[in-house]
């Protein structure tokens, strides 16, 4: 992984508060071995990007809402808040120092990374008493640079395996769940699968994918009407940037002519009635990395559910639209206030 040249570092202790920002080149952060972070997981993470458009301009794609759910998060486990604009700022600062990693080519963007960290050295289970925040950053590529690539699901059932559990923290970005994924997720690997469906309850509710969130196109009871769906926000799943941005170019684009737009849950069995009936149209998970992913099939127990793609299509036609709505807005080729430059935060 290339790295951008600069790491942000902002220091916290719970007697004085923040202290000065500094940025300074790249380098390793010293940890006590007893730092709580390394004992107890207390971290927390965003996964933002900047962009460049085509006259050249750095921008931020609704860094608010990142900045904002790192303070949710932090929150949670009890690590400090930052004044989100203050913190804006601080990274703006950042990403014009890093503008050389912004290549400005189509699906290129520099991937920013800020994290909250404990790092009290006593050994104690407790709130944290010195924290660290930190943003590094690296640039990207385009997720898919021959095309798309249609993923296969494997579904789990929450009784074999589960990343969020009603009352949990799985709808916040922190450390703690992430890895205990990824050995249930080896395993589906191991089966052929890209990624696991997380289900949720004895009714095999869908939640997320991996870490994307999920989106399901059905044609309903009356021909030639469409339903968009995605689980709601009941604290199982993820708050995503890119769920947000779907949402709303569909109410904005969709429903004027007759689409439903559903935030709702939906069970494995409703979306295996209506693969039988030919009315599952399209599935596509969203997140920052890929925007959208096409998904191919779900596995679910002995059952194998097509997901609407013919054999040699790469995405469904509503999957591709999404990915070029946003990217027309995070690249400012359609000009629109998600999109802000730089220069314009101060
Ligand atoms: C980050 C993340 C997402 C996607 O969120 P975006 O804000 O769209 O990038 C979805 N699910 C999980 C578990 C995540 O960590």
């Amino acid at each position: 992984m290339i790295r951008a040249d600069h790491i942000l570092q902002v220091r916290w202790t719970a007697g004085s508060g923040w202290q000065t920002p500094q940025i300074a080149p790249y380098q390793q952060i010293e940890l006590d071995p007893a730092a709580a972070v390394l004992h107890y997981g207390f971290e927390c993470f965003e996964g933002m990007k900047a962009y460049k458009d085509a006259w050249g301009n750095a921008r931020l794609f609704r860094p608010e809402i990142n900045l904002d759910r790192l303070n949710r998060s932090a929150a949670r486990i009890a690590l400090p808040t930052f004044d989100a604009s203050e913190l804006l700022k601080l990274i703006v600062r950042f990403v014009k120092l890093e503008e050389r990693f912004i290549y400005g080519k189509p699906g290129y963007s520099l991937y920013l990374r800020p994290v909250i960290i404990a790092t009290n050295s006593n050994l104690g289970v407790t709130a944290p008493t010195a924290a660290l925040l930190y943003c590094i950053a690296c640039p990207v590529g385009p997720y898919f640079s021959a095309g798309f690539k249609a993923i296969n699901l494997e579904a789990t059932s929450s009784a074999v395996a589960t990343r969020a559990w009603p009352g949990g923290a799985g709808n916040h970005k922190i450390g703690g769940n992430y890895a205990p994924c990824i050995a249930p997720e080896k395993a589906a690997k191991a089966r052929g699968f890209q990624q696991l469906l997380w289900l949720s309850g004895a009714d095999d509710r869908i939640t997320e994918a991996g870490t994307m969130n999920l989106f399901i196109v059905l044609r309903s009871e009356q021909e030639e009407q469409f339903e968009l769906i995605t689980p709601p926000l009941d604290g199982m799943i993820l708050p995503g940037v890119t769920r947000d941005c779907v949402l709303s170019l569909a109410r904005e684009r969709l429903r004027p002519s007759g689409w439903i737009i559903s935030e709702r849950q939906i069970c494995m069995s409703e979306i295996i009635q209506a693969a039988g009936a030919g009315k599952l149209v399209e599935v596509f998970g969203t997140g920052t990395a890929a925007v959208v992913s096409p998904i191919r099939s779900i596995q679910y127990g002995d059952t194998l559910v097509q997901c609407g793609l013919a054999r040699h299509q790469r995405a469904g036609a509503i999957t591709a639209l999404f990915k070029e709505w946003i990217e027309a807005r995070q690249y400012a080729v359609e000009e629109h206030p998600w999109s802000v430059p730089v220069s314009q935060i101060s």
